[in-house]
């Protein structure tokens, strides 16, 4: 936690990737088709899904699939990334086997994985060291940086980055060991076979809608953090640096999109200043901490964010908000949540 702790500081985040730039290692890119070909297919039988089978479809198998989309962003944003990666919060077994259901659901890669993927996106933001580096186009940042082999910046600096942590839990360990029998189940049979079971579908329909297109629309969403958010939007909290707070990415990405604040201070469990703002899982932690699932909420006192904007920021900060808005920001960061960094 240390190393991404230290993005939060603008001097070592700038130092860092400043480091990496300087010491980029040799790189020829190189393309691998499986994953091309895969993407291409998963695509096409997306696009039929949405221009054919959506019309044949029983309204709930819709339904389903788009709560289904939601359900697996929910389960990353509020799983590998806010908990595990980050460890905004502590969660209690029973909310830790339900986020490590969800973001199977989500088929992103195991808990660890995506885990330890994120740790170097923010150690090494838009450098080389970076799985998804920005700098290198909206394309690669979306979706080309899962069809080309990693650049050797992120094998040997991601090397280096302590995830030690992440497989001591017991649901980390064993849903990262048993990855591909649970995706399997619970990412493609069960949203298949459930609108068959309930209502009837036809298999093919289900397939198609709740399976594949549901997969597809999923990903465009989290992917749109890594890309559009690291282009488009207002800086705040930090103009020096490339993430963005981005509205359109947080309305889909379920507050995902605050992405300048995130950067700056990544270990806040609401990624957002504001867990009122377009911040739904915010609320669904909230909702989890007051069932006793979820504690130690860690955010960051408004002085120092203040301070933090005052001295990086591009000075819109309080542009946006209106007063009464601020004031209960003010009274909700009264209400004592820990904050232990
Ligand atoms: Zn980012
Ligand atoms: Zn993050």
């Amino acid at each position: 936690m240390t190393d991404i702790h230290r993005t939060s500081n603008g001097t070592s985040s700038k130092s860092t990737s400043k480091a990496a730039k300087d010491e980029s290692l040799e790189y020829k890119m190189e393309i691998v088709w499986g994953n091309v070909l895969a993407h291409c297919v998963l695509h096409a039988i997306a696009l039929y899904g949405l221009t054919d089978v959506a019309w044949k479809s029983n309204v709930k198998t819709l339904l389903f699939a788009t709560v289904l989309v939601f359900v697996g962003v929910m389960g990353v944003t509020a799983g590998p990334h806010r908990l595990w990666c980050h460890r905004g919060y502590s969660a209690k077994l029973p909310m830790r086997i339900l986020l490590a259901v969800c973001s199977t659901l989500a088929f992103q890669n195991s808990i660890f994985t995506w885990a330890r993927d994120h740790r170097a996106h923010h150690k090494f933001t838009d450098t080389n060291a970076d799985p998804h580096n920005a700098k290198r186009g909206f394309f690669f940042s979306h979706i080309g940086w899962l069809m080309v082999k990693k650049h050797p910046d992120v094998i040997k600096r991601g090397g280096g980055i302590d995830c030690s942590d992440l497989l001591n839990d017991p649901v980390v360990y064993y849903q990262h060991k048993y990855y591909y029998q649970l995706s399997l189940i619970i990412t493609f049979f069960l949203p298949t076979y459930l609108p068959h079971y309930l209502w009837g579908e036809s298999i093919w329909n289900a397939f198609i809608m709740a399976g594949i297109t549901r997969l597809i629309l999923e990903y465009h969403i989290a992917w749109s953090v890594n890309s559009v958010a690291h282009m488009w939007g207002n800086r705040p909290y930090d103009e020096s640096i490339d993430p963005a707070e981005n509205m359109m990415v947080s309305l889909f990405g379920m507050g995902e999109g605050w992405h300048n604040y995130h950067h700056v201070f990544p270990f806040d469990y609401r990624a957002s200043e504001f867990s009122w703002k377009l911040n739904p899982t915010t609320q669904f932690i909230d909702l989890m901490h007051l069932l006793g699932q979820a504690y130690n909420l860690k955010t960051v006192p408004k002085d120092l964010i203040k301070a933090r904007a005052q001295k990086t920021g591009n000075g819109t900060m309080y542009e946006q908000l209106n007063r009464q808005k601020v004031g209960q920001v003010d009274a909700e960061n009264e209400k004592g949540y820990t904050y232990d960094y």
